[in-house]
């Protein structure tokens, strides 16, 4: 029945503006589509959105080929909800996989992948949690390799690439192919091979001093599970900096990945004609807020993220779109670009934006953390303001900011601007129903997973 029902959303839509000479006719003419999600991966951490210290040649060639969108936020300040909402185009509230006991991405969900699937790709996708596999929900329409959780002590991005190399290699290219391929080396621990490893900090991360795990251990380091192993990399370390610089070799470990694929797709004359788009699912606390190489709470470090959209045909080049969206976008973007009308959705298409039309219908620009009704946050932005709402064992705040003046969110404004955060705050309970703020009108669908799966995903500060 889903089948069918997503069956007719495949009628061809009215193509946008560039895609009205190539719209397709049949699923040979359908372009190859490969969704890159860099896990963890800050928005202000990429050379083409400002940053001057960072090196990210291959990501900012791939941003100079198509479009760049410097204002991109995730639904979530972790993995499961955000990339639920990339494959959805949902809220978290919609689409129901927010944790705790709601841990499963219902199959009552439409995902890209099952558009993808039904319009006659083959859909494969590369992953390096268990957040994203089967048994979280995560991999429904996949009817090629479907995601599996890996090894975490391979190397992650190698075996990636390697995976994603390999079905370019094999894969009969007349039959349209979607891949999705998940890095997850930006993460913590943050621990890149050489030469990356080191290649940012010049101090000496041991010198004598106090070891930051007496810190990041204490009650002064907010981070949930801090005692769970999420911090052993840095043993013996006693400068904090030494974390920052190689979240960042992280970064650039994972951009030379992004040029291995970028460099085969162009060998193979495969490239052009492609949509490409990379995304991550959220940033990371270093030190912001006082938390410390995790991601807890939807502030900007956590919600502001890379989107980069390759178009086929070089369309919309070069452009750079500074109005604030939602990786709930991409959905409707990736299925009108290749011409599958998209059904409605929480997320809009950004094909107008990319062609210049200001004045689009805006995008919905939340986020949402936690999983119980005893503690949970919400975050509403209307550039510039941002409205962050939580309530803590029954006890509830809301704090203000203005994005524009202080993008560090250090100053809480809700009583300066108080008819604003009352105007937001109203906005906010008619997205979410206050009686029932974490997902609309479902039961709990914990995911059926292992010890050795659940140990795995605490070590990693889950
Ligand atoms: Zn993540």
């Amino acid at each position: 029945m889903k089948r069918i029902l997503i069956a007719a959303f495949l009628v061809l839509a009215a193509a946008p503006v560039a895609f009205a000479q190539q719209r397709p006719t049949s699923p040979r003419a359908l372009p190859h589509v490969l969704l890159i999600g860099i896990d963890t991966l800050r928005g202000d951490h990429l050379a083409c959105s400002g940053n001057d210290w960072i090196r990210t040649p291959n990501i900012d060639a791939l941003a100079a080929d198509g479009v760049l969108f410097t204002r991109c936020f995730s639904t979530a300040p972790w993995t499961l909800p955000s990339f639920a909402s990339i494959f959805t185009g949902k809220t978290p509230y919609h689409h129901g996989a927010v944790g705790f006991d709601y841990q499963r991405l219902d199959d009552d969900n439409y995902t890209l992948t099952e558009f993808f699937d039904i319009a006659g790709y083959r859909t494969n996708g590369f992953v390096s949690i268990n957040y994203l596999t089967p048994e979280f929900g995560m991999g429904q329409g996949f009817n090629g390799d479907a995601p599996q959780g890996l090894d975490p002590d391979l190397d992650r991005a190698s075996r990636i690439t390697w995976l994603g190399l390999e079905t370019l290699r094999t894969h009969d290219l007349n039959q349209p192919l979607f891949m999705f391929l998940h890095y997850f080396d930006v993460h913590a621990p943050y621990t890149p091979p050489a030469p990356y490893a080191g290649m940012y900090y010049h101090g000496d991360e041991m010198a004598p001093g106090e070891p930051v795990l007496d810190f990041l251990r204490s009650d002064a380091n907010p981070a949930r599970n801090r005692n769970s192993g999420m911090y052993d990399w840095l043993e013996g370390i006693t400068d904090l900096e030494f974390g920052v610089k190689e979240y960042a070799a992280g970064v650039t470990f994972v951009d030379d990945h992004v040029g291995q694929l970028m460099t085969h797709l162009k060998d193979e004359g495969l490239y052009d004609g492609m949509l490409i788009v990379l995304v991550s699912d959220h940033g990371e606390h270093l030190g912001d807020h006082g938390y410390w190489f995790t991601h807890a709470e939807p502030y900007q470090e956590c919600l502001h993220v890379p989107l980069l959209i390759k178009f086929p045909k070089g369309s919309f080049a070069g452009t750079v779109v500074e109005a604030p969206i939602s990786t709930m976008d991409l959905m409707p973007t990736m299925l009108e670009t290749v011409g599958i009308r998209p059904p409605e959705m929480d997320g809009r298409s950004l094909l107008p934006l990319c062609a210049g039309q200001a004045g689009s219908v805006g995008s919905l620009l939340v986020a949402e953390q936690g999983g119980s009704v005893e503690g949970f946050s919400k975050a509403l932005i209307d550039w510039p303001w941002k409205l962050m709402y939580a309530r803590t064992q029954g006890i509830e705040t809301y704090r203000l900011f203005d994005l524009h003046a202080d993008p560090g969110e250090t100053e809480n404004l809700a009583t300066v601007h108080e008819a604003k955060a009352r105007s937001m705050r109203l906005r906010m309970w008619r997205i979410f129903d206050p009686e029932s703020p974490l997902v609309e009108g479902r039961g709990a669908i914990p995911a059926d997973v292992d010890e050795e799966t659940r140990k795995r995903l605490e070590a990693l500060g889950y």
